[in-house]
C-alpha cells in the first residue's frame, strides 16, 4: 500500500513508477553475497542452509585448508618425512586465490550492504504525493543497486559453489564422504544460484545496466561511483602498471580494473548497436553481446 493503492471500491492505482516496488526484494540478493557471523551461527542453530557466499566460503576453505596442514602424502625421497598437502605449491594455487576471494567477497558485501542501506534510507522518507522532484534520483540510486546486488549475487554465488567443490577436491577421497561437511555443503548451497533469481538472468539484467549506461556516458550522463569508469570523456585504454610489483598499488589495481571493465562495457555496446543497426530486435540484439 506504499506505492501501489487498492481502494475500497477495489480500483487498483499503480506506482508512478513500477521499480519503486523492487527495493525490499533487493535485500535476499544483498544477503547472499555478504558475510556476518549471526546468520552463519543462525543458520547452524537453526540447521538451515547458511545462505551468505563470503560466509560459506570461509566455511569450506577452513576445513581444507586445515586438512591441507595436518594431511600428509608421499616423501620427496625415501627417508624424508612425508610432505604436508599445504607444502606442496599446486596446493597453494588451488586454495589461496579462492581464500583471497572470500575475503573480496566479505568486502564487497559490506559496500553493497551500504549501498541498499542508502536506497532504504531514501525510499522510506520519500513521500510519494509531496516530493516527486525526488522520484528520478531515487530512481537512479534503485536501478544501480538493484544491478549491482543482482550481478554480485551471481557472481559470488557461482564464485562460492566453485570454492566448496574446489575444497572438497582438495581434500580427496575425504571429501566425498559426508564426514567432510563439503558434500552437504555443496548440494545445500546449490540453490542460491537459482533462487533470487536465476543467476544467468540476473548477469543478462546487469548486462542491459551496463549497456544502456554507457550509451548515456556517451551522451554526456555523470554517472555514480560505480559506474564512474565510464565518466571519463577522454579514456585511456593503457595501463600504467609494468611489472608485477606495481600491482601493488591499489590504485594502479583499481586503473586496471577500471579499464578492463570500461573496454568490456564498449565492445558490448558496440555489438548491440550494431545489432540493432542489422536490424535485430532490442531482446535480439541483447542476446548478441551478452556472453557470460
Ligand atoms: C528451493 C526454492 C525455493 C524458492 N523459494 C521461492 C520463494 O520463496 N518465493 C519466490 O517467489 N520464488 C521462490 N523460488 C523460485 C525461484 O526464484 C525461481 O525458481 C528462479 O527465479 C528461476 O525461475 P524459474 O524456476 O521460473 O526458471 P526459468 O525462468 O524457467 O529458467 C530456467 C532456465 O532457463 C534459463 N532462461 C530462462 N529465460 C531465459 C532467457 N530469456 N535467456 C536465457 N536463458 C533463459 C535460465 O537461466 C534457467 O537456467 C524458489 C526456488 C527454489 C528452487
Amino acid at each position: 500500500m506504499r506505492y501501489t493503492k487498492v481502494s475500497r471500491s477495489g480500483v487498483v492505482t499503480s506506482p508512478p513508477l513500477s521499480q519503486l516496488s523492487y527495493g525490499a526484494l533487493i535485500q535476499g540478493r544483498v544477503q547472499m553475497i555478504e558475510g556476518k557471523l549471526q546468520y552463519h551461527i543462525r543458520g547452524l542453530l537453526t540447521n538451515s542452509p547458511c545462505i551468505d557466499s563470503a560466509n560459506i566460503a570461509s566455511k569450506a576453505l577452513t576445513i581444507a585448508i586445515r586438512y591441507a596442514l595436518v594431511r600428509r602424502q608421499f616423501s620427496a625421497a625415501p627417508s624424508a618425512p612425508e610432505t604436508k598437502l599445504m607444502d606442496y605449491v599446486i596446493h597453494q594455487h588451488r586454495l589461496l586465490p579462492l581464500l583471497a576471494q572470500t575475503f573480496a567477497f566479505y568486502f564487497t558485501g559490506k559496500e553493497v550492504r551500504k549501498l541498499y542501506t542508502n536506497l532504504m534510507n531514501k525510499l522510506n522518507t520519500y513521500k510519494p504525493d509531496e516530493n516527486k522532484a525526488d522520484l528520478a534520483a531515487i530512481v537512479e540510486v534503485l536501478k544501480e543497486t538493484h544491478s549491482t546486488s543482482a550481478g554480485l549475487k551471481a557472481f559470488t554465488t557461482w564464485g562460492c559453489l566453485h570454492t566448496i567443490e574446489q575444497c572438497r577436491q582438495t581434500l580427496g577421497g575425504h571429501g566425498y564422504s559426508k564426514y567432510s561437511g563439503l558434500s552437504v555443503m555443496y548440494n545445500d548451497f546449490a540453490v542460491q544460484c537459482t533462487w533470487e533469481g536465476d543467476n544467468t538472468i540476473l548477469m543478462l539484467q546487469l548486462g542491459r545496466y551496463l549497456i544502456s549506461s554507457y550509451r548515456e556516458a556517451l551522451e554526456g550522463k555523470t554517472h555514480p561511483a560505480g559506474l564512474a569508469y565510464m565518466n571519463n570523456r577522454n579514456p585511456v585504454y593503457a595501463c600504467k602498471a609494468m611489472n608485477r610489483e606495481d600491482f601493488a598499488d591499489p590504485d594502479l589495481i583499481q586503473q586496471a580494473y577500471d579499464i578492463v571493465s570500461l573496454a568490456t562495457v564498449k565492445d558490448a555496446a558496440t555489438e548491440h548497436k550494431t545489432a540493432l543497426k542489422n536490424g535485430k530486435r532490442e531482446d535480439q540484439a541483447m542476446e548478441v553481446c551478452c556472453k557470460l
